[in-house]
Order: C-alpha cells, then structure tokens, then sequence
C-alpha cells in the first residue's frame, strides 16, 4: 500500500510593535536581559493589562493579508499553565473567538500555484526565555508579553518541501505586508509541525504527531524528510500510531518522543476577566484594509503580464518590493519595460550590492553594528530614475553602442549626470553615418589584403577580424551591425 503525509503548521510570528501587548515596556530584541520588564509583564499581582492597539490592528491586517474573515467579535482567553518563564502562570491568547479565520495562502510550488487553508490567524503573547548555565538557569522576561501571532494552517500540505515554500511564502507576506521582521535567528518566527500519514486515497487523517524545536526553516524541512519515512515504515511494519508530541534534535538529525496524548495538558481555558472582547467597527476596519499591500505573488504575476518580464526577473521584483517599485515607476513610460529590467536587476541591483558588501567590511572593522549601518540604497542614488529610461532609449535607438551604455551608466552612477550629457562629453555617440563608416571599412580592407584574400577564398570568419580593425580604427564608435554590412558589401563586389 501506498502512503501520503499529511501537514499542519503552527506558526507563531513576533509582531513588530514600539510596546509589548498589555503594557508600555519596548517591544525590543537584544536588550539587556530584564530591563524591558514592569509589573504587568511580571505579573505581579494587582496589575491590570491595556491591549496594544498597533498589534490589534497588525493582527486584522494579517487576516486580510491571508485572506481570512474578521468576525465581529473576539476576545482574550487564559491559557493556564505553570512554567517559570511565564510569570502569570496563564497566557493570554484567543481561544474559540480569534480575530480572524477561514483564510488561505497561495504560492508558487513545483511549477504550478498551490494554496493552503488558513484555520486562523490570532493574537497571543509570548513568555520569556530561560537560559540553562552550568549550575543554575536564568530567566529574562524582556520578550513576556510581546505580541505574538498564532497563524494556524489546514492539514493541506503534503511534503516536506512544500511546507518549506508554504513557509517562506507566509513570512513574504508578513514581512512585506510589515506586520513582522521575520527574523528568524532572532527568533521572530518559530514554528511546530503537526504530521501524519494515511493511505493515498483515504480522506480520514491518521494519528496527529507534533514536533517541536526547530528553528530554521530547513530544519522545519529537515524534520519532516526524517519523520515522514519513519511513519510509513512504523505503519507498514503494522505499527500503530499514537497521538504523541516528537523533539527535534537538529544535531542528530532525528525527532524523539516527548509524550503522549495521556500527558496532555489541561489549559483551563476561560475568559480572561480583566479584558474588554473586541468588536471592530466597520470605520475601523476600513481603516486597516486601506493598508493592505499587494500579495507579493500577484505582483510578481502582474509584472509578467503587464510588463512582458520573464519569471526570473519578475522574481527579483517580487522578493524586493522596493526595487519592484522603482522599476515599475520607469517600466511605465518605456518601450521596452524588458531592457529597463535588464538595466535595474544587472546594473543597478549588482553595483548596490557591490557598495552594500564593501561599506559592510569596511563599518565592520570599525565595529559598529549592522542596525548602524549606513548602507547603499535607491534613495541615496544621485540620478533620478528616468534617466535608466533615457539610457535604454539611447541603446534602442542605437545612439550609443551597448558597451558604450556601461560607460554611461558608470558615469552616472558615479556623477549623477544625465545619459545624453555624459554621451556628448565622452563622444560616445555611436557613429551611424554610412559615408564614416565607408570610409573606415577601406582603411581597414586596404590594410589587411590577407584577410580579403581569405574572405575571397572562402574563409568567411574572417569578417570578425575586418570588423574589429574597423571598429578600433572608429574607436570603438562605428554602428557594429552597420560595419558587417558595408564590410560585406564591399568584400563581395
Ligand atoms: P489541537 O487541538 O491539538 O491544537 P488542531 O486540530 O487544532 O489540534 O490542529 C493543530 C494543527 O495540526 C493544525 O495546523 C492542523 O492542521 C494540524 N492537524 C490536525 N490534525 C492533523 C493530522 N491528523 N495530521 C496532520 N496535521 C494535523
Ligand atoms: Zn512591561
Ligand atoms: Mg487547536
């Protein structure tokens, strides 16, 4: 018999916020541990939690980032359990009225698109962080209590690899659509599978088997390539499955069980007394609808039809919106949306990059940290956008040869002058007139009568040759595909 994996992701992502979720201290990784703590995020008794409006709003907006329905009402339940990074003893978070639901997400997966259903997208907190030392274990409440999105998938996905392309789709959107950072070594995005496997054609789901402690999304993969085999061999071997919660160990690259459903927690969930539910108004959520970017595949997928770019280019328009956007700003008004592609991805993209790595290694030698940096970027260019235009419609209308163009565009890169400019001061004009062109192309033919002889013998390739003689004898300047033409011409009269 043959089997099939089933998958459902947990999700939980660090929403970016000034505040945490219930009081005033800094939503802020990297601080000294315990300094961005106060009695709310301690709880210490007697407290009272104030919702973060900026994270009620983020968690609505990821709702329509990912297609979701908002229900009228919702509310903050306590998830009761006694864990010492978690200093209320209870978490709060949306048990049965979340902030959004029935939702999906579509991306691109093995040549075509794939879409997986969003259970629901709702709003917690997160606990603290304990660190274990040789004798004794700390723990810094600096991220209790910062907002945290729970994004619950349907179990419709089928393979490790699709869960990584589900994964990284998602964190586009969120990243993108600036609800999170994403970061995953900051571990602003974590991540708990749920898998198990069944025979293909069945619609039943087999026995539901958790794995924690990844913290990559390769090992997310990673995981899932070890665990799915090892079902189907446990269940082929006659093995029954038990719904278990399994830890990743990324070293040894295995999952092991933790424990069973016998051992199951029971969170008592309840109401949490203390917080107002939420009913969003219609003015208000307006307000947060206004602010939903375009999905970054359906701008990839615009900038292939409306453009006429090939996947490769509208890709790296899709992973960098702001690069997306510059380009889109000129592609409009050219002819050839295409070549200015070709110039914005090639050239401009590649030369920043370039900047970007050699201010990284010299600021670093001074020890500053990244978040300081000062890098390289579109808004620092000295020359304005069209003028990536003008210099396309100088190639297309051959006024300048293409080598030229890279003179040109150094220049400008450089000095911030206009393309036209540069070309006159440099005389790169690419000389079109026949009568110039003539006139070099016997220069050359008179100079070297034993490619012409060659040519007449029927050693054709030697035309490469005459051809480059002309065009140092023009400097560079001659029209090349005129050259061949007139060179042509001339060796066959
Ligand atoms: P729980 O009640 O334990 O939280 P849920 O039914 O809410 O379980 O599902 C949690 C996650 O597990 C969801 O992402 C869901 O898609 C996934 N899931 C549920 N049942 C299965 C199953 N049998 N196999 C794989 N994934 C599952
Ligand atoms: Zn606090
Ligand atoms: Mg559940």
């Amino acid at each position: 018999m043959e089997y099939e994996a089933v998958i459902g992701l947990e999700t939980h992502v660090q929403l970016k916020t000034q505040s945490k979720m219930w009081c005033g201290c800094a939503n802020q990784y990297g601080s000294e541990p315990n300094t961005n703590v106060c009695p709310v995020c301690l709880g210490l008794p007697g407290v009272l939690p104030v919702p973060n409006a900026e994270a009620l709003r983020k968690t609505v907006l990821t709702g329509y980032l990912l297609n979701c329905e908002i229900p009228r009402f919702a509310k903050f339940d306590r998830k009761s359990y006694f864990y010492p990074d978690m200093p209320k003893n209870y978490q709060l978070t949306q048990y049965d009225q979340p902030s959004t639901a029935n939702g999906y997400v579509e991306f691109e997966f093995q040549g075509g698109i794939s879409r997986v259903r969003i259970t629901r997208a709702h709003l917690e907190e997160d606990v603290g962080k304990s660190t274990h030392f040789e004798r004794h274990s700390g723990v810094d409440f600096n991220r209790a209590g910062v907002p945290l999105l729970e994004i619950v998938s349907e179990p419709d996905l089928t393979s490790a690899d699709m869960a990584y392309a589900y994964l990284n789709a998602l964190t586009e959107i969120l990243h993108q659509g600036g609800i999170s950072d994403c970061d995953m070594e900051k571990g602003m995005v974590r991540c708990d599978v749920n898998v198990s496997v069944r025979p293909v054609g069945s619609q039943e789901l087999g026995a539901k088997i958790e794995i924690k402690n990844m913290n990559s999304f390769s090992g997310v993969r990673r995981a899932l390539e070890y665990e799915i085999p090892r079902q189907i061999e446990a269940v082929k071997r006659g093995e029954k499955l038990i719904q278990s919660t399994r830890r990743w160990d990324d070293v040894a690259g295995i999952t092991e069980q933790m424990r069973t459903k016998e051992d199951a927690h029971d969170y008592r969930y309840f109401p949490d007394p203390d917080l107002m539910p939420l009913a969003p108004t219609d003015e208000w959520l307006a307000g947060v609808k206004a602010q939903v970017i375009e999905l970054p595949l359906a701008r990839k997928q615009r900038f292939m039809s409306d453009f006429g770019l090939p996947a490769g280019d509208a890709e790296v328009f899709k992973i960098n919106p702001t690069l997306g956007n510059y380009f889109e700003g000129i592609a409009k008004q050219a002819k050839n949306p295409k070549a200015v592609a070709n110039w914005v991805i090639n050239n401009l993209q590649a030369k920043l990059a370039e900047l970007n790595e050699a201010e990284k290694s010299e600021q670093g030698s001074m020890g500053l940290e990244p978040a300081d940096m000062k890098l390289s970027s579109l808004a620092d260019l000295k020359f304005k956008p069209e003028a990536i235009l003008e210099l396309v419609n100088l190639v297309e209308a051959k006024t300048i040869s293409s080598s030229a163009a890279q003179q040109v565009f150094a220049e400008m890169f450089a000095t911030g002058k206009a393309p036209a400019a540069i070309v006159q001061e440099k005389g790169l004009a690419q000389v079109s007139d026949t009568g110039a062109i003539e006139q070099f192309c016997d220069e050359a033919l008179a100079a070297n009568p034993k490619f012409v002889a060659d040519y007449k013998a029927g050693k054709v390739a030697v035309l490469n040759a005459l051809k480059g003689q002309v065009m140092k004898l023009s400097k560079g300047k001659a029209n090349p595909a005129l050259v061949g033409e007139i060179l042509e011409r001339k060796l066959k009269s």
